[in-house]
């Protein structure tokens, strides 16, 4: 069945062992976590500035510490194809979200060298996607897409250090990150490989699959009010708002489940916050998910129904905030078919039976997507697991995506008509 590239396990165990590489640069002993304007991401920085240059790229570090690679293609000055993700980490990381994208880009760039693509190809490795640092996602994506917030720079990590320190004890100057925005001009298409960091493709028998969208997603926080009380106070005089937020939890699952969106209610927070007092205010947040903004408001209309009809049940006031609200991604048709054509190459699905999916989670390619039509490979993990040491995808797999992005590139290159 398979039609893997001569070269594809070996390159495949090359990925493998530089995604263990990468994953000894961590701040902590006891498991990976490598966030931005760190020693360790000067570090990774360092490594894929090396491989780079092995696979022929010129590699240089942007203003916001991304450290990009570039093919110059069959003239200089081109426009560029952009690979891409993500070489920082969440907290107890795993070794392939987001190092996957970057190191399989490195070598599809690597076979690519000779091509005289009428595109230059460009590899980033951004550095930062996820936020785990300063709490704010995507700052390195963001800034190449130019949408760096100069009031970034006031942020400040668990330590109380302020980015622009870190940004200036990195060597960047935190006055010019913006300056590492690229414009919609210099750039065709941003492809970005990744673990699928969810159960389809495994439950699909898949190894690779098409990301249709990145979901759109709201978050919320929501909070219960009704009266503290002694705890000797009778059950018919109790206007507990923990409770509410309780019951209105359990819905929130029942309503998602039954609608294919994706809910979390990740933190609550109760008031008093007292053994033997009855809780009067209960806060809780809420982050929803669809493959369509337009599915995710829909949903939202009934569990907000519920949430009313729960709160007027128990005699408790009900008040909602929105703290972030995204539209879906939509991955542009053309990438999507290139992709398509890259899986079929590998033998992993026939003509009219690709596998596509939408992304549950975030990615570089959202903030991308501002300056650059975008698509996304997603690649099986096993069991699904993702944001955890036990995160692992199989040689064979890697191999096959390397073959895919670079059929991808390829495609696009036959079908290119300069601008
Ligand atoms: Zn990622």
């Amino acid at each position: 069945m398979s039609s893997l590239s001569q070269g594809a396990p070996a390159a495949a165990a090359r990925v493998l062992a530089r995604a263990d590489e990468l994953a000894t640069h961590s701040s902590r002993p006891d498991g990976i976590e490598r966030v931005y304007l760190t020693p360790q991401h000067r570090a990774v920085n360092h490594l894929a500035a090396g491989w780079m240059r092995e696979a022929g790229l010129v590699s240089w570090e942007d203003a916001a510490g991304n450290q990009c690679g570039r093919l110059a293609g069959a003239e200089d000055g081109l426009p560029a194809v952009v690979l891409g993700s993500h070489l920082d980490t969440v907290p107890g990381a795993g070794r392939h979200d987001g190092i996957l994208g970057v190191l399989v880009a490195i070598e599809v760039a690597s076979r690519l060298r000779d091509a005289e693509l009428p595109f230059a190809l460009e590899v980033v490795a951004f550095g930062d996607e996820e936020g785990t640092r300063f709490g704010t996602t995507l700052l390195g994506s963001r800034a190449f897409a130019g949408s760096w917030q100069p009031e970034w720079a006031g942020l400040r990590d668990a330590d109380g250090i302020r980015l622009g320190d870190a940004a200036r004890e990195f060597g960047l100057d935190p006055q010019r990150i913006g300056s590492a925005a690229r414009t919609p001009e210099q750039l065709l298409a941003y492809l970005e490989v990744h673990i699928e960091q969810g159960p389809r493709l495994e439950q699909a028998d898949r190894a690779l699959g098409v990301v249709t969208t990145i979901a759109a997603a709201e978050r919320r926080m929501i909070t219960f009010t009704g009266e503290s009380r002694h705890c000797a106070t009778p059950w018919e005089l109790r206007h507990d708002a923990l409770l509410g937020a309780s019951e209105a939890n359990l819905a929130i699952e029942r309503i998602a489940r039954a609608r294919g969106s994706y809910a979390t209610v990740g933190r609550i927070q109760v008031e008093p916050d007292a053994v033997n007092v009855i809780p009067g205010v209960a806060t809780f947040s809420l982050d929803l998910r669809d493959e369509t903004a337009e599915g995710r408001d829909a949903t939202w209309d009934v569990i907000r129904d519920e949430l009313q009809s729960i709160a007027g049940g128990r005699g408790l006031d009900v008040a909602i905030g929105t703290t972030h609200e995204a539209p879906e991604v939509v991955c542009a048709p053309d990438l999507r078919a290139a992709f398509a054509a890259g899986i079929q190459s590998t033998g992993d699905g026939a003509a009219s039976d690709v596998m596509e999916l939408f992304s549950v989670a975030g990615h570089d390619a959202m903030a991308v997507a501002a300056i650059a039509p975008v698509g996304m490979l997603f690649v099986r993990c096993r069991g699904g697991i993702s944001h955890h040491a036990d995160e692992s995808v199989r040689a064979d797999d890697v191999a096959a995506s390397i073959d895919a992005l670079e059929v991808a590139v390829r495609q696009l290159a036959a079908e290119y008509e300069p601008r």
